[in-house]
């Protein structure tokens, strides 16, 4: 996989279910960190934020629900997509879930496929090419189904590292990254790699998207990082 898959954390109590669901979610290429319960997930999210939550409405410690309620709370998890599990399908239960604050609601038991379509729709809106999206900024466009990448109506050639660093940025528009980030997003976070590495791929990055003409739309923030636009 040329870009790096969406972070998934799964948050089931029961082993059964979570082993399930893991084996289910690792099969379409996500990487997914798991916690048996509220607490730990709480821990998780706040070390890392994933790119999409599968959150089990009863859950020991900190439950579901609360546990919904403060990531949709708080301005820096706010916008991580969240599905809700539950094993009761009552319609007044749906209402509660979705009054939560949780992106979507999926009543256990479950159709694999229609539960792994709606990971895709929710992940289309937070990380659109690693779910074959497509993506623009200005006259740059990614496609992430057959990794092209065009600047106005010229073809660009990327290396396979420059081409994550582009998605990248084009998923964030205006964020600033770090070269730290950068390197947990392109390369990996079990990887270890000098961050100087993340200048080097910057500038041939850069190179590339300016090399029939145009603005270098990447832009150096000292003392922070990189950020597009
Ligand atoms: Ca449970």
């Amino acid at each position: 996989m040329s870009i790096a898959p969406p972070v998934l954390l799964l948050v089931e109590d029961e082993p059964a279910q979570r082993e399930i669901l893991l084996y289910n979610l690792e099969a379409e290429g996500y990487t997914v960190i798991t916690a048996d319960n509220g607490e730990d997930a709480a821990l998780l999210i706040e070390e890392e934020v994933p790119d999409l939550i599968v959150l089990d409405w009863m859950l020991p410690r900190l439950s579901g629900i609360e546990l919904c309620r403060r990531i949709k709370a708080r301005a820096a998890t706010r916008d991580i997509p969240v599905i809700m599990l539950s094993a009761r399908g009552e319609e007044s239960d749906r209402v509660r879930g979705l009054e939560t604050g949780a992106d979507d609601y999926v009543t256990k038991p479950y159709s694999r496929p229609e539960f792994l379509a709606r990971i895709r729709a929710l992940l289309r809106r937070t990380r659109p090419t690693a779910v074959g999206g497509e993506l623009a900024y200005d006259d740059i466009v990614l496609c992430g189904e057959t990794h092209r990448v065009r600047r106005g109506d010229q073809d660009l050639r990327l290396g396979p590292t420059e081409f994550r660093l582009l998605a990248t940025f084009l998923e964030r528009p205006g964020r600033v990254f770090s070269r730290d980030q950068l390197l947990d997003r392109v390369w990996g976070r079990d990887i270890y790699v000098d961050t100087r590495t993340v200048d080097v791929h910057v500038g041939r990055l850069r190179k590339a998207l300016c090399v029939y003409g145009g603005e270098d739309p990447i832009r150096t923030v000292r003392g922070a990082g990189y950020a597009l636009g």
